[in-house]
């Protein structure tokens, strides 16, 4: 199984990079972002509190993130794989998914980083212009992953899972590098 993690700040291009991967190797997409954005849709208790953080650029306590993200892994089981796009976001859900993936004889396979620099990303989400992409927001979603969500990678970078990307250029090219890193982990 190909268990792979798409790493980066809001607007480094996850999203967009893992549609084209789950096509490429056939796997299934877990974006933490976009089932919370579907929660608030349906106007569910988890949506209306998920709302709160999600409008001030917070993150979501990782307990509701963790059940949560547990449960839309137990879906996703025809693929070759999973691709985990805003997940895990801090030291206890890198720890909860690898626990998780041990359970099923799993690991993560490789923590692909897209490296983009914080002007271009605010130039970018200022672009996108979701309801959480204003200024405020995104300054906050920055702090947050500078502080929150980077530590992270030195977890990773310690386990020898992690390529880094450069996430500027054409979506092509950089799936291109990406493409390559996953090669050399299978
Ligand atoms: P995203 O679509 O990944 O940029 O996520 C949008 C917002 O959803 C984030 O700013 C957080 O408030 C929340 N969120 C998404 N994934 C997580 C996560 N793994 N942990 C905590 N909060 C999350």
């Amino acid at each position: 199984m190909l268990n792979l993690v798409i790493f980066g700040a809001p607007g480094s291009g996850k999203g967009t990079q893992s549609e084209k991967l789950i096509e490429k190797y056939n796997l299934a997409h877990i974006s933490t972002g976009d089932v919370l954005r579907g929660e608030i849709k349906k106007g569910s208790d988890l949506g209306k509190s998920a709302k709160q953080y999600i409008d001030k650029g917070q993150l979501v306590p990782d307990d509701v993130i963790i059940g949560m993200l547990a449960e839309e892994l137990e879906t996703k089981k025809d693929k070759a794989g999973v691709i985990f796009d805003g997940f895990p976001r801090t030291l206890a859900q890198g720890e909860a998914l690898d626990k998780m993936l041990k359970e099923k004889g799993q690991e993560v396979s490789a923590v692909i980083c897209l490296d983009v620099d914080d002007a271009e990303l605010v130039k970018r989400l200022l672009q996108r212009g979701r309801t959480d992409d204003n200024l405020d927001t995104i300054k906050s979603r920055l702090e947050v992953y500078k502080n929150q969500t980077s530590p992270l990678m030195d977890y990773y970078q310690k386990a020898g899972k992690t390529a880094h990307i450069k996430g500027v250029g054409s979506v092509d090219e950089i799936f291109e590098k990406i493409s390559q890193a996953v090669d050399k982990t299978k």
